[in-house]
């Protein structure tokens, strides 16, 4: 834990006059434009020193210390000693032209990740000018007037001058566990930290209710300047893949090593010349291991976050997008995720009778309609008194832009004012005594008011309002509340529900002297109002995006806090198989037996709390699911920190849950979660495209070697050579697969098992046989034009070099599908890999006619025969694959 800096002038200590005073500003309207400017000149932008990412010189210090670069390095300076300057500085050339090369797909890696991080930043709510805005927290200044509300990350110190039952969870600061209630008050200068109630700290999270204070130090003066540790951090981890292929590399390097050792020794005893026998096993160590996969894993996955980013996923942890790639399960909410979040209120149930309400979306032209036939709604004051409880229980209102209305703040409240407008009314801030705020625990809230007396206006899920009230408002009276009525209201509940409606109930009571304003006091004996439905349209792109999720194996459960039969209907719009809806009391009661029974099923859950989402996440993990979970509350943080992907949602999310999420969802769309899948399935299989790739073409080089070996023929390619293949061609095109577009059918297969190794015993096949025949082509090229004599040697050398240069080129061709036939992927579908593949050959041309690349790589000039040789026997490598993709497709069909 960071030692606690005693710092500045105790704003904890000081009334709120004086801080406004010593902050110069204004405490109604925050900071003027231009101030704030000035100001921001001054601090610097509000985070912390050391957030700018990895410096260039350590990136390229990487690249030259691993083990293969110093086997390299000495080998180059044995070549050297012994007279080979030429072999020496080759060696060295490649070394740093593959480090270069490193290095700048490192690079593009490292700014991939700090855009991410720009992405990913905070906002915070600002007041500037008298307006409320949303700002990035990195502009805060000193002075600014800013509001917190349950899941906000506090973006700087701030000294609090109005709270309503603000809880902040201060665990990341002082280790207390609990959250720690905040007050007006100024406290004694000398309070330690945790008892500091009038502030609130940088790196600490809003748990509870909602405050405004003045921002009294930004960034790296706060006490922690821990603002990173919120939703802008990017954890850098290896991901499964890049740990499996790191234990294959280094088995690979063993591999290298011992059959180094054993054909040095071979040699040795064989009496070979002794700087011959050295080259040889530094080339079949090279040969055997992939020297490029490393980076072109790293560059595929720097990639993939740029295009998860184009489809609205920003990863937060590397190895989400390919764990995504294998989920099994998306558990989603469904407000924002599965519909829009554009809420309207169409129907009012009244103890007189339902209500339809006309109109559309925020426009506050329409009004109320019963039986078919127009109401006044101030001849009815059952109506007048529910839109108002709806209006004063509420903290959103509408703007008009250009002509068109805009509802700021929650939407179901917006919906609210709206409806209140329809009638003529307006949303009344004034007179606020206290506040209960909503929660999804308690799915209402309160806000008494000063009404000529304390009156409790209260809105919330109808059951959890019902339950709490004792009378009904019915026409102009106030009358007991009798089970028949219960009986109507719940019917009404239920009937809007199916009809796909989310509900709210509103309820009031006025408020005795002397009564505590505490909830459990005031939020009883309530007089019930109304029910109300609101329209809440499906995302028009989701029902294909479950239809595709289906297709790919992958289940839908919908965990909502509506009501059962609000997600039922809605499940149902949206093609959700769904026959049963669990609700969180019920979840309470079943058993993990029962439970894991019932979710074999197709079910959704209603009226669930972020604790039932938790129990939901353990239970499918027990039954072996791969588990992806949205949330967007402060309470969601612990299902999603354990769900396999967590996904918080980027437009209603709090910064909690982002802190805890893996992946932010910009659009908060379900369509994109389901377009990360695909992308992280995408990502896998293209590693393991070029990971099968970079084997083969090893194999076929360490094939040769060794088979010319046991012949006892003469080196067949030089150290440089192979180096040359290994680092520069193979590397390259390598790439272009990475960037290989999603197959056909790769949302129409399961998930993949999380376990399963990357090269399975398919993979091992066809590494192996195309190996054998890229290994023994070279071989039967190197040993017919070696036939030909003692000047035959320079000759064949030169035509086994560039015959396997180009076999491993086409090699690349087997690899861009791994399930189908090329001709059904089309050829030209990834026109980079052809760029690839023609530079590659031109680079290959230039190694046998230039001059300087002839010097180097010990090459002379090819004929239109040797071309023709080489065309020749590179071609089955492509024909045979393909035909064989071809028989077993046809033998699947019919199988099918
Ligand atoms: P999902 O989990 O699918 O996103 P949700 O966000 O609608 O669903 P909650 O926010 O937990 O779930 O809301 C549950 C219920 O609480 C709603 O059906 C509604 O009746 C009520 N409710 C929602 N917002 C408010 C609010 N601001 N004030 C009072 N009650 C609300």
């Amino acid at each position: 834990m960071n030692e606690v800096r005693e710092v500045g002038v105790g704003w904890h200590a000081l009334d709120i006059a004086t801080v406004e005073r010593r902050l110069d500003t204004d405490r109604a309207r925050g900071l003027d434009a231009i101030e704030a400017g000035r100001r921001f000149e001054a601090t610097g932008p509000n985070r912390p020193e050391e957030s700018c990412g990895t410096p260039w010189y350590r990136v390229l210090g990487r690249q030259f210390t691993n083990a293969l670069i110093v086997v390299l390095v000495a080998a180059a300076v044995i070549s050297g000693a012994v007279g080979e300057t030429a072999d020496a500085l080759t060696i060295l050339g490649i070394v740093v032209l593959n480090g270069v090369l490193g290095f700048v797909q490192e690079w593009r890696a490292e700014k991939a990740l700090d855009a991410l991080r720009k992405l990913l930043s905070p906002f915070a709510t600002v007041c500037r000018d008298g307006e409320w805005t949303r700002l990035p927290a990195e502009r805060l200044v000193p002075g600014d007037l800013i509001r917190l509300e349950a899941g906000d990350g506090v973006p700087a110190d701030v000294r609090m001058m109005a709270v309503t039952d603000l809880r902040l969870d201060e665990s990341a600061l002082t280790g207390e566990s609990l959250p720690v209630p905040k007050a007006m008050d100024e406290v004694g200068a000398d309070a330690p930290l945790a008892e500091r109630a009038t502030m609130c700290w940088a790196g600490t999270t809003v748990a509870h209710g909602r405050g405004e204070g003045l921002v009294t130090v930004t960034g790296s003066g706060t006490e922690f300047g821990r603002i990173a540790h919120l939703a802008g951090t990017v954890v850098r981890e290896a991901t499964p893949l890049q740990r499996k292929l790191r234990t294959l590399g280094q088995q690979l390097g063993l591999a290298a090593l011992l059959v180094a050792v054993a054909v040095v020794l071979i040699g040795l005893a064989s009496g070979l010349e002794w700087i011959d026998v050295f080259l040889t096993g530094v080339s079949l160590a090279v040969a055997v291991i992939p020297e490029g996969l490393p980076a072109v894993v790293t560059i595929t996955l720097a990639l993939g976050i740029r295009t998860m980013t184009r489809r609205k996923a920003l990863l937060r942890r590397l190895p989400a997008a390919e764990t995504l790639g294998a989920a099994t399960v998306i558990c989603t909410d469904k407000t924002g995720t599965l519909t829009a979040n554009e809420m309207t209120v169409r129907d009012i149930w009244l103890a007189a009778g339902p209500l339809a309400v006309t109109g559309a979306g925020h426009d506050p032209e329409g009004g109320f309609e019963g039986d078919g036939a127009g109401v006044v709604a101030s001849d009815r004051p059952d109506l007048i008194a529910a839109l108002e409880t709806g209006l004063r229980c509420n903290h959103a209102r509408l703007v008009e832009e250009d002509g068109t209305w805009r509802g700021v703040g929650q939407p179901t409240e917006a919906a609210l004012v709206v409806a209140g407008r329809k009638a003529g009314l307006d949303a009344d801030p004034d007179g606020r005594m206290a506040e209960f705020p909503f929660t999804s625990d308690r799915k209402r809230m309160t806000i008494v008011v000063d009404d000529a007396g304390p009156v409790a206006h209260v809105k919330g899920a109808p059951e959890v309002v019902l339950d709490r009230c004792s009378f009904i408002l019915d026409g102009e009276t106030e009358r007991p509340l009798d089970a028949a009525d219960r009986a109507r209201i719940e019917t009404a509940i239920d009937e809007l529900g199916r009809g796909g409606r989310r509900t709210l109930g509103l309820a009031r009571r006025t408020v005795a002297a002397g009564e505590a304003l505490e909830e459990e006091v005031i939020e009883r004996g309530l007089t019930f109002l109304a029910v109300v439905g609101m329209l809440d349209p499906p995302r028009p792109e989701v029902p294909e995006a479950v239809a595709r999720a289906r297709g790919a194996g992958i289940a839908v459960v919908m965990i909502t806090g509506d009501s059962p039969a609000t997600a039922l209907a809605v499940a149902r719009v949206l093609g959700l198989e769904a026959n049963e809806a669990i609700t969180g009391p019920e979840l309470e009661r079943v058993d993990a037996t029962e439970l894991r029974a019932r979710l074999t099923g197709d079910v959704v859950f209603a009226r669930t709390t972020p604790s039932d989402k938790l129990r939901i996440v353990e239970t499918l993990q027990k039954m072996g699911h791969v588990v992806a979970m949205t949330g967007d509350g402060v309470n969601d943080a612990p299902a999603l920190q354990r769900a396999d992907v967590g996904i918080a949602m980027g437009i209603r999310g709090t910064d909690v849950a982002r802190g805890a999420s893996d992946i932010v969802i910009t659009d908060d769309n379900f369509a994109s979660i389901v377009g990360a899948v695909e992308e992280g399935r995408r990502q896998y299989d293209n590693i393991e495209k070029f990971t099968r790739y970079l084997l083969s073409s090893n194999t076929g080089e360490v094939v040769a070697i060794l088979g010319n070996l046991l012949l006892r023929g003469p080196l067949i390619l030089l150290p440089v050579q192979i180096l040359w293949m290994n680092l520069v061609t193979d590397g390259i095109t390598a790439l272009a697969l990475g960037l290989e577009p999603a197959e056909r059918g790769t949302m129409n297969r399961p998930p993949r098992d999380p376990r399963a190794q990357i090269i399975d015993g398919a993979g091992l096949v066809w590494i192996a046989a195309l190996g054998l025949y890229i290994g023994v082509a070279g071989l039967w090229l190197f040993r017919s034009y070696g036939a030909r004599g003692a000047e035959g040697l320079l000759v064949a050398q030169k035509v086994a070099f560039t015959g396997i240069v180009v076999l491993e080129n086409v090699n690349v061709f087997n690899f861009r599908a791994l399930r189908q036939p090329l001709a059904r992927v089309g050829y030209f579908t990834n026109p980079r890999l052809l760029l690839a593949w023609v530079s590659m050959i031109g680079l290959q041309a230039a190694a046998v006619y230039t001059p300087f690349l002839q010097r180097a790589l010990h090459t002379v000039p090819l004929g239109p025969t040797d071309w023709l040789v080489i065309v020749a026997i590179s071609a089955p490598v492509l024909i045979v694959p393909e035909a064989v993709k071809w028989i077993s497709r046809f033998r699947e069909r019919s199988t099918a």
